[in-house]
């Protein structure tokens, strides 16, 4: 039976060519073809790599049709390469239809990391970083708001990208559907020679981009960190100390403290604390 070839993912730099790793470069030079979004554009990295592997057009108006020709190709035998335009293929751009099709076709698919503006970003904002939601690019026009109040309480940082000339529009946006204190961090030209990354409230950052401080040229991720959560008020501590004093007098504390959890609603463990505190002071 015919060996099938491999599908490679690879990542390019999303602006410093030294990013690039050698085994992205061995895998590049390696293989039967890549393909790439713009291959004018791919053929400049392949260029100044010295890379002589031959370019196929793979980009969002034809990859359905091209992926069949490419499984075709890797199901004969060839290995080839999927890449985009910068960055990580799929996250953001092209290559979901043939990775699907590689898997169905029982095509090994083998990922090379590399560089993603996303978790450049984030890894450098001072945000949660826990958890987080790539939204990517919001629609270009209906639904922006609308999809901004859905993530206003989601709870871990979330990541955008967006276009140079909608940035303003997406920080005013963010300022009135999330709020103008909430913490953000606006990443511009990563790995360029303008990187600029500015972790502030929305409200502050959007006073920069408006003064002109942090021109809109180049390529931005904006990141929002989740709500803030709320401080426990000192009256609400000083109710949960009243309730569970008056329980504990009448009760053993694990009777008083499940009984406290069912009057405030608190947590069992903050309470189970606060007893313990209580008793000690007895
Ligand atoms: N696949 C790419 C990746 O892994 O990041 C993303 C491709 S997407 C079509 C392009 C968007 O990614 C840009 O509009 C911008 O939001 C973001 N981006 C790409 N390169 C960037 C950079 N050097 N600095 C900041 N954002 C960048």
């Amino acid at each position: 039976m015919q060996k099938m070839g491999k599908l490679y993912v690879v990542a390019t730099p999303i602006g410093n060519l030294t990013d690039l790793s050698q085994r992205a470069q061995d895998v590049l030079s390696q293989v039967t073809w890549i393909a790439a979004e713009d291959t004018r554009h791919s053929l400049g990295l392949l260029q100044h790599l010295g890379i002589a592997t031959p370019l196929v057009s793979y980009h969002e108006h034809n990859e359905r049709e091209r992926s069949l020709a490419l499984i075709e190709k890797l199901m004969s035998g060839e290995d080839g390469a999927l890449i985009s335009d910068a960055g990580t293929p799929l996250i953001s751009d092209p290559g979901y239809h043939l990775v699907q099709k590689a898997h169905e076709a029982g095509i090994q698919v083998v990922p090379i990391p590399g560089a993603c503006a996303a978790i450049a970003a984030l890894s450098a904002s001072g945000l949660a970083s826990a958890k987080f939601l790539f939204e990517g690019f919001l629609p270009a026009k209906s639904g922006r708001r609308k999809r901004l109040a859905q993530l206003k309480d989601f709870p871990a940082t979330v990541i955008f990208y967006e276009a140079p000339h909608r940035v303003l529009e997406l920080l005013e946006e963010c300022c009135d559907e999330i709020g103008r204190e909430r913490s953000a961090c606006l990443a511009k030209e990563i790995t360029k020679k303008f990187e600029t990354i500015y972790s502030s409230s929305l409200e502050n950052i959007l006073a920069r981009v408006r003064q002109g401080e942090i021109p809109l040229k180049g390529e931005f991720v904006l990141m929002i960190a989740p709500p803030a959560e709320k401080p426990e008020s000192l009256s609400e501590v000083a109710e949960q100390i009243r309730i569970l004093q008056i329980l504990m007098a009448e009760l053993p504390m694990k009777q008083a403290v499940q009984l406290a959890v069912k009057l405030t609603g608190h947590p069992k463990n903050a309470l189970y604390e606060l007893a313990l505190e209580i008793q000690g002071k007895k």
